[in-house]
């Protein structure tokens, strides 16, 4: 059995629809399971529409509410499916007009109000590629996630709870063994009192992977806008290549780095059950694509496969006569308020702490810790170098930072898999370190099989 997603953009338009049904036909003769994301920006303008109706606007949230329906049904009419759909689609877009104007009278969006709201993306977009692969002669059902997708009550970013998920998942195991077809929303779940949870944004994602693992799925693909996960971000980068096969280790290095291909919350089931990841590209069907293995493939020594890096990053730091204390009483701060962090370090020589203030919460801890007197140093980006090769000769690696010679790096940090080596840079050096960093330990190395 497998498990296919599709993203925004491969559900986004006329073209994507149709190479993604095509796909539907192709990878799965024998059924299985299709899980959709909400048509791109569909998401943000529920949320504008939100925003304003939270603000009592109810004119500018009607406004984003009839510009979403106007794309989803010039979508429908593209592909000639707009009366079919019809039956499913209207009753949502009334739903979604009354939790607007319930928010509008009411002033206020409560995290479950706007889960209910954001629900409508994802099952709009489920409906419409369940009527058109019916219209292409394949049995496909519409299936809603929230049978199955169990989470705590952390709306807006609910975590899974993977027990009840695995007992909800019984009737679908059964009816994807007998061959069905099914159409299902990512990004949703169902918290314990039956209201609607969302995963947090891109969680479609982890829907998918959630779902393998309970369904006993032997591989889940991944279908998006690129080819596969590359070996840097291509705007800095031109050079940078798809990668064929990497190994769960480096995936979960590369997305804690900043790659934007997988959620790092995607990993976590592949980590305990083991299926296959495919990561491909809705536009580019025949082109290449990335495999993810929970078993490494096999690296050169040294080999690096990626060079990833995240911008916007804060050092902390304490000189080395003072308490390292305050650093771990910053960290947990940081923490509880959503941030990032990329190292924690107390050495005879004084300590660091190195994050990125995500939200705006922890945005607040880090000008409250600078103005208690902590020393907090803004503008620096955290570039990884990362491969399985890393693992086998940790110490050649350090001759990979050539590049960096003359480059006030702030700290050299390595994860605990062995599959990372990150240090700091300043943010404005990144458009000239990443090409740099990825022709020498990359481009200028060999290739290892197959
Ligand atoms: N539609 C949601 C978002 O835009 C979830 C997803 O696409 O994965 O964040
Ligand atoms: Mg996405």
């Amino acid at each position: 059995m497998k498990v296919l997603k599709f993203g925004g953009t491969s559900v986004g338009t006329r073209e994507a629809l149709e190479l993604a049904a095509e796909i539907i036909g192709r990878e799965l003769p024998q059924g299985g399971l299709v899980v959709v994301s909400a048509l791109s920006g569909t998401t943000d303008l529920i949320l504008k529409a939100i925003h304003a109706s939270a603000k009592g606007d109810l004119e500018a949230a009607g406004a984003a509410r009839i510009a979403l329906e106007a794309r989803h049904w010039a979508a429908a009419r593209a592909l000639g499916v707009d009366e079919a759909v019809r039956p499913h689609w209207e009753p949502l877009f009334q739903s979604l007009a009354g939790l607007l104007q319930g928010m509008g009278l009411l002033w206020e969006a409560s995290p479950r109000s706007r889960d209910a709201a954001l629900a409508l993306g994802e099952t709009l977009s489920a409906r419409l590629l369940e009527t058109l692969l019916e219209r292409r002669g394949l049995p496909a059902h519409f299936r809603d996630v929230r049978e199955v997708l169990r989470t705590d009550a952390r709306h807006g970013r609910a975590r899974p709870d993977l027990e009840r998920i695995r007992e909800a998942a019984g009737p679908w195991r059964e009816g994807l063994a007998k061959g069905a077809l099914w159409v299902t929303q990512g990004f949703l779940g169902t918290a314990p009192d039956g209201s609607t949870t969302t995963l947090g944004r891109g969680g479609s994602d982890t829907t998918a992977t959630l779902l393998g693992e309970a369904l006993g799925a032997e591989e889940v693909q991944i279908w998006t806008d690129v080819d596969g996960v590359l070996s840097a971000d291509p705007s800095l980068v031109p050079e940078a290549r798809p990668i064929p096969v990497m190994s769960l280790r480096e995936a979960a290095a590369l997305s804690a780095f900043g790659a934007k291909v997988l959620h790092a919350d995607a990993l976590a089931p592949v980590s305990r059950a083991g299926f296959g990841l495919v990561v491909a590209n809705t536009h580019r069907p025949e082109g290449s694509r990335t495999e993810i293995r929970a078993e490494a493939p096999a690296r050169r020594p040294g080999e690096i496969t990626s060079v990833a890096y995240k911008e916007g990053v804060s050092c902390l730091r304490v000189p080395p006569a003072q308490d390292s204390e305050l650093l771990f009483q910053a960290s947990t701060r940081l923490l509880e308020a959503g941030a990032s962090l990329y190292g924690l370090l107390a050495t005879p020589d004084g300590g660091l702490l190195v994050a990125k203030g995500e939200t705006a919460d922890s945005e607040a801890v880090l000008r409250d810790l600078a103005a208690s007197g902590l020393s907090v140093q803004r503008g620096w980006a955290a570039v990884a170098l990362v491969g399985e090769g890393l693992r086998e000769a940790p110490g050649r690696a350090l001759s990979l930072l050539g590049p960096l010679v003359d480059e006030p790096v702030a700290a050299i940090l390595a994860g605990d898999t062995g599959v990372s080596l990150a240090f700091l840079v300043p943010d404005h050096r990144l458009s000239l370190l990443i090409p740099r960093l990825h022709s020498h330990c990359i481009e200028a190395a060999p290739r290892s099989g197959p």
